[in-house]
């Protein structure tokens, strides 16, 4: 905890001394005392990082704390295969070049094979040796010519010209398909239901109903096995799905706690233009075609939004631990009418603005299979 404290007073989320509680003697023991500040300090920093807000520094938000501590020029950056470096350092180098006009993709703090190119584009395009790795010599030509670009977020705008470019056919497109859960992992148990065989389910209804109408799926991961998020990431990417879904049940010790959220990739600094356009989409089909209620969409860098190369969105079809949530995720109907919402808002997504229907209505057609 005491290494919690000095990353946030770094970052200027809590003063640099901590406060002195009158009376208190031991000074070791004080430091690792939860205390009111550190936690409103914890909840703001989470809150910028677009991280769960809980308060509680778990995984994700050690891992936050420690790549918050990297500035541009601090250490050098370069393309690591197996454990790439990642951290602010590297969102600010995105930025840059992106701001520049050179493809790094999204900006997601990664250093990974797209921002390597890219800062070997920018070493040829500026006369430098093009190791793609970015040092001193690197940083000092990008200082000199940075200029500062308000406004356009360049990287977000090119995922938007990609959907422009595919046009309104969804033949052919592939969608990387995931099931929260699987093998020992059940996910949430409640109301007789476990949260792996719902999802299981659903995401095998999504696939029929993808597959009918001309889109290929993939499989992120057999029934038998839990792979965790990163790797769940990799195998999409490796695949070059267009979309990935991502199904969960939502759980709280409050079983008055029910509805639907739709997550995407994002956070303070941006976000995934159509990961965003695409949440809102199911969401809204999600909410008119079940009367389940709309607890709205939300950014998150959760690894699997973050470290995925295509538009991602995970969805929480319900609390497997409210009464009325739970009978729905439990019926054959229900199940269906939230395949129907995806594919619906995943033709939309597709669809030029004057070419779209009201929520709700949309039919998607049935490809003729061949026999
Ligand atoms: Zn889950």
């Amino acid at each position: 905890m005491a290494n919690a404290r000095v990353a946030l007073a770094f970052l200027s989320f809590l003063p640099a001394a901590p406060r002195q509680p009158d009376g208190e003697a031991d000074g070791a023991t004080r430091a690792e005392v939860f205390d009111e500040d550190l936690d409103r300090a914890v909840r703001a920093f989470q809150q910028s990082r677009g991280l769960s807000v809980d308060g509680i520094i778990g995984p994700d938000t050690a891992r936050s704390l420690e790549e918050a501590r990297h500035g541009l020029g601090d250490r050098l950056l370069y393309h690591a295969p197996s454990q790439p470096l990642i951290g602010d350092d590297v969102a600010a180098l995105q930025e840059r070049l992106s701001n520049m006009g050179f493809d790094v993709g999204r900006s997601d703090g990664i250093f990974g094979p797209r921002t390597e190119s890219a800062v070997r584009d920018f070493q040829r395009n500026r006369g430098l040796e093009p190791d793609g790795r970015c040092g001193p010599h690197t940083l000092r030509e990008l200082k000199r010519l940075e200029r500062t670009v308000t406004g356009g977020r360049p990287d977000m705008l090119r995922e938007s010209v990609r959907l422009l470019v595919r046009g309104p056919s969804l033949l052919g497109m592939l969608v990387a398909i995931d099931a929260g859960h699987g093998g020992d992992d059940q996910g949430v148990v409640a109301h007789g239901l476990t949260e792996r065989d719902v999802v299981a389910d659903l995401a095998r209804r999504l696939e029929a109903r993808l597959v009918s109408s001309g889109l290929e799926t993939f499989w992120v991961h057999s029934d038998d096995e839990s792979p965790d998020e990163a790797e769940r990431a990799r195998r999409a990417n490796d695949q070059g799905a267009d979309l990935l879904v991502s199904l969960h049940v939502d759980a709280s010790d409050s079983p008055k706690a029910e509805g639907i959220s739709c997550y995407y990739f994002g956070n303070a600094r941006g976000s995934s233009a159509v990961g965003e356009r695409l949440a809102a989409l199911i969401q809204k089909e999600l909410v008119s075609r079940t009367d389940l209620v709309d607890c709205w969409t939300h950014a998150k860098t959760w690894d699997l939004l973050r470290r995925t190369t295509m538009p991602a969105v995970r969805i929480e079809v319900g609390y497997l631990t409210n009464t009325r949530d739970a009978a729905a995720l439990g019926s054959a109907d229900y199940r269906a009418n939230v395949a129907e919402a995806i594919l619906a808002a995943i033709q939309r997504l597709y669809l030029p603005p004057e070419q779209d229907p009201p929520t709700g209505q949309l039919r998607v057609p049935r490809v003729a299979t061949p026999s």
